[in-house]
């Protein structure tokens, strides 16, 4: 039976590989970005949204900003154009955000306690939307397909082959706290995602040296329970020692004029 499953899986696998836009590092994906997008909308479309929070239109302004300079390095064309990305504030209060395939960001109404400033909502959007441009969802969906197969055959007995499967796709968008899943994105996502976020800040015209300050108050502040956000995003000593070392070249492609009033 095992074998069987490996025959199958094994095509889908080579023609999945990939190489990441910007650091060339081959990737497996599995799912067709139609497919990710798909899914990612009918999950934001579940979600309980606060479109009168006042916050809304500051989250809308600095994710444009951020989507905009993004698309600029987006060779593969992944990020959909400014003018059809959805924003929403989600209406619940553990510290989380993110920006799904397709063009969806939310921000959890806790996340602002961790994020009081424009600059701080700038390291995070610049950080999950580098997620989306280099397409981690969808790599991490195909890694969980992979498990999930493996764990089709052991769900024969037990019927249960959809849970994991959602679960899959779930914590792809690095959203499974309803399956007890919060998997952690890999130390080569994260970097990724850093690198590109503190730039697409800068050149956005908010200040990347808020980056290393947001992920150390957060090392701190997340003590035993690390809210979601933290779980998914752990920070330690070398994020904040990488952002540090990329900070000169990220001021150095700030825009000349004054950044965007608070
Ligand atoms: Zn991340």
């Amino acid at each position: 039976m095992n074998r069987v499953w490996l025959f199958l899986l094994l095509p889908i696998v080579f023609t999945g590989c990939q190489t990441a836009p910007g650091t060339g590092r081959s990737q497996l994906l599995m799912v067709s970005n139609s497919e990710v997008s798909t899914m990612a909308s009918t999950e934001f479309a579940k979600m309980k949204k606060l479109p009168n929070d006042p916050r809304l239109a500051k989250v809308k302004k600095i994710g444009l900003a951020i989507v905009t300079v993004a698309r600029k390095e987006d060779k593969n064309k992944i990020l959909p154009p400014a003018n059809l990305w959805e924003f929403a504030i989600i209406d619940d209060k553990s510290p989380n955000a993110f920006a799904m395939p397709g063009g969806k960001i939310g921000f959890n109404v806790g996340m602002f306690a961790y994020a009081p400033t424009d600059d701080d909502i700038a390291v995070i959007l610049g950080h999950e939307v580098a997620h989306v441009l280099n397409q981690h969802s969808n790599e991490r969906i195909s890694q969980g397909l992979l498990v999930a197969a493996g764990a089709l055959i052991v769900d024969e007995a037990t019927k249960n082959k959809s849970a994991h499967t959602r679960q899959a796709w779930m914590t792809g968008f690095g959203l499974g706290a309803q399956f007890g899943v919060l998997l952690p994105f890999s130390r080569e996502h994260e970097s990724e995602s850093d690198h590109l976020g503190l730039i697409f800040m800068a050149r956005a015209g908010y200040n990347p040296e808020a980056a290393p300050a947001f992920w150390g108050r957060f090392s701190k502040a997340a003590g035993t329970k690390p809210p979601e956000f933290f779980s998914t995003h752990p920070a330690d000593e070398t994020r904040i020692k990488q952002l540090n070392s990329w900070m000169p070249e990220a001021k150095a492609q700030m825009p000349k004029v004054v950044k965007p009033v608070q």
